[in-house]
């Protein structure tokens, strides 16, 4: 039997291990950290996903949470004009629906299945070294460690990663008691030129039911804000210490309720190049 190994637990490696699980393959997967750190620990994503990724998880039958978390069934798209006015809308159905599962929920409970399935789970923080030692003693090694520092093994590929500098400023929460969108469930999605993006959608967290508000701000921006935001501050806080300015960013669009908490499981980073500066809690 051919023995892969492949070095973080993450959305890709996960499903990459569980997959060649299902095919015969001797897997090990290497993790920094066991199913219990993962959902006690940050928020790591919005990891909102579509219709065929969600397909994948289906066919390896690892959507243990599809029934349970809400679903959203289109995108809503608005340019703001002046004056809360918008400059350009549009809305439409999904052929088939989205969702987004707190990738907490989801690795902690596909490590353990990837063990319960005769997988070998290593808790390791991995180096170099331990990658050429995988290499001696297996067919294949797979690194998918997403952000983590053990790719900088790895050059940048400027052909097929053209970015060298992260492309925006991010910042994210997770949001009990918001308003229900009408007429559908969607991704409402608001491009505000010069500023950036603003993105909310229903999710499942480790809580149950929320909605993730998403902030992409241009680099210098108005909306490149958040590097001396306190998230441990944040987390006791209400949405405006998180500094949303929904009259600015979010004209006419969905609201948080009066009253509205943010579950304050805030992340904040950068986006777009490789080795951009992620810190979530
Ligand atoms: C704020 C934010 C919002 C996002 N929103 C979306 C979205 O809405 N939709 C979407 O599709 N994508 C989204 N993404 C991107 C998405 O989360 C990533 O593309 C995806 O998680 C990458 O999967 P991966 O398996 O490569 O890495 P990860 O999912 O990050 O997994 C890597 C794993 O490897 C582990 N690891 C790291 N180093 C080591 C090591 N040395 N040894 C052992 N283990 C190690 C890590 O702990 C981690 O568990 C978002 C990303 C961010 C930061």
């Amino acid at each position: 039997m051919r023995k892969i190994a492949i070095v973080g637990g993450g959305q890709s490696g996960l499903q990459l291990g569980l997959g060649l699980l299902q095919n015969n393959y001797e897997v090990t997967i290497v993790s920094n950290r066991t199913p219990e750190q993962i959902l006690s620990g940050r928020v790591t994503s919005s990891q909102f996903m579509f219709h065929d990724s969600l397909q994948n998880e289906r066919d390896l039958g690892i959507n243990f949470w599809e029934e349970e978390c809400p679903i959203t069934e289109g995108i809503a798209f608005t340019i703001p004009g002046s004056d809360k006015t918008k400059a350009l809308f549009w809305e439409a159905k999904l052929d088939g629906y989205g969702q987004s599962i707190d990738q907490r929920v989801k690795f902690a409970g596909w490590m353990k299945e990837f063990a319960k399935r005769g997988g070998n789970l290593v808790i390791k923080d991995a180096g170099p070294q331990d990658v050429d030692g995988y290499a001696e003693s297996h067919d294949l090694v797979l690194v998918a460690a997403g952000k983590g520092e053990i790719n900088r093994m790895f050059e940048r590929d400027a052909e097929k990663s053209p970015f060298d500098q992260p492309m925006r400023a991010l910042a994210l929460t997770y949001v009990k008691n918001m308003v229900p969108r009408e007429p559908f469930t969607a991704v409402s999605f608001n491009l505000v030129p010069g500023v950036g993006e603003y993105f909310v959608f229903p999710a499942l967290t480790t809580t149950g039911v929320c909605e993730i508000m998403v902030f992409e701000g241009v680099p210098g921006g108005p909306m490149d804000c958040w590097n001396d935001v306190n998230v441990h501050a944040a987390r006791r806080g209400t949405l405006p210490q998180c500094r949303i300015d929904r009259r600015q960013w979010n004209p006419g669009g969905q609201i948080p309720a009066d009253g509205a908490q943010a579950d304050l499981q805030t992340a904040l980073g950068r986006s777009g190049a490789r080795h951009g500066r992620c810190g979530c809690n």
